[in-house]
């Protein structure tokens, strides 16, 4: 007989969690097992219940039925202070009359721990997050990105084994937004901290998680590393919602195929609808080939260009098949295809694209 596999137990398990607002249902029926020392990221839509599941994974706007368990404990009534977590916000809510010593030591203190170890632990986190030598300074004398570190860094004073992050980059210019989250992940990954973060921002979500929760209407549409969904979203809302998609009404031919209006596409998958269904198709832009089309290649047509934008580092343009029957097709052509074939709108080209890009959604609309 094999041994089975150890599976670790999950730092963060949620069961059955459920929470109205009034006679709002706010988080419908949430199961979610995080893994020690991952990033996960809550995504979503505004007011898709994200940041009421983080609080009430913190205890702070307690849920209405289901269990929490955070290291194994049962922590479903369990205080805040009992929860073993650091969290922090989008407004920073830092003590503006602290100095930033003060404000990063302030759990600390609140535990009683000698002066000497205090000093020591508030140095060695502002030196963590890249601020030195700032502790005597007061919040307001600092940037808001910098002012996030100290907030980061407060919440990481004692040394918590689960952090929560609540949109922490959302009030931050998009230069240092970007900058603060590569800071961010590669001090989780130093740390090895279990973390949960709420973002709406997808980008933001694909580059910095181990896991994405993507979140609908009080329910999550989807779990999976950021490629998994990015690449094989579970859901039209996820497809819609992660990256840019064409949708496309089709109908089922075969086991393989589908039809769009008079175009037959080959499929990877399994249509996992009969023969005759309607069912939707997703296709990524960056999927579809626009250049050195071989006459023989899978899923060619031809088509016409329009709505050509230029988006820096590629063009988007909107293919209309000339055979008919489908909506314009989305295809990022580079910057230097662009220069190099000249595309211009109106032209008719042969553009193809490969089976395995076409994700077939049975049912539903997002
Ligand atoms: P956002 O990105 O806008 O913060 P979110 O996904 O975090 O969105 P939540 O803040 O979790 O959304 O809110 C989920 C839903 O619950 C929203 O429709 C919101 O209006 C509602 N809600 C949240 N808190 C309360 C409250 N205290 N009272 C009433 N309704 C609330």
């Amino acid at each position: 007989m094999t041994a089975s596999p150890t599976i670790d137990p999950p730092f963060l398990e949620v069961r059955g969690l459920k929470k109205n607002f009034g006679g709002f249902v706010a988080l419908k029926d949430i199961d979610l097992k995080v893994p020690r020392g991952k990033f996960v990221c809550f995504l979503g839509p505004s007011g898709c219940g994200k940041t009421t599941l983080l609080r009430a994974i913190a205890g702070l706007d307690p849920q209405d039925e289901g269990t929490i368990l955070i290291g194994g404990r049962d922590v479903s009534h369990a205080p805040p202070s009992d929860r073993d977590f650091g969290i922090v916000f989008q407004s920073y809510a830092l003590f503006p009359n602290l100095t930033v010593a003060k404000n990063v030591g302030y759990g600390l203190v609140n535990r009683a721990r000698p002066r000497r170890e205090i000093e020591e632990r508030v140095n060695d986190l502002l030196a963590l997050v890249g601020l030195p030598d700032q502790g005597s300074k007061f919040p307001g004398q600092l940037s808001g990105g910098q002012q996030q570190r100290i907030a980061l860094a407060r919440a990481l004073a004692t040394s918590p084994g689960l952090l929560l992050l609540d949109e922490p980059l959302s009030a931050l210019d998009a230069k240092v937004r970007i900058r603060l989250r590569a800071e961010m992940r590669t001090l989780q990954q130093r740390l090895r901290v279990t973390t949960i973060m709420v973002t709406h921002d997808q980008e933001e979500a694909l580059a910095m998680a181990d896991r994405i929760v993507v979140m609908n209407h009080g329910v999550i549409e989807q779990v999976g590393t950021p490629e998994e969904i990015y690449r094989r979203p579970a859901t039209p809302f996820v497809a819609d919602f992660v990256g840019h998609m064409t949708f496309l009404d089709a109908v089922v031919t075969g086991p393989r195929s589908v039809k769009v209006g008079s175009l037959d596409f080959v499929v990877a998958e399994d249509a996992g609808a009969p023969v005759g269904a309607a069912v939707r198709l997703a296709l990524r832009p960056e999927a579809v080939q626009t250049r050195g089309v071989a006459p023989d290649a899978l899923n060619r047509f031809e088509a016409k260009v329009g709505g050509l934008s230029f988006l820096g580092a590629f063009c988007r343009a909107h293919l209309t098949p000339v055979a008919g029957g489908s909506a314009p097709i989305a295809a990022d052509i580079s910057a230097n295809a662009m220069r190099d074939l000249g595309i211009s709108e109106g032209e008719v080209r042969a553009v193809a694209f490969p089976p395995e890009a076409l994700r077939v959604f049975a049912d539903a609309r997002p």
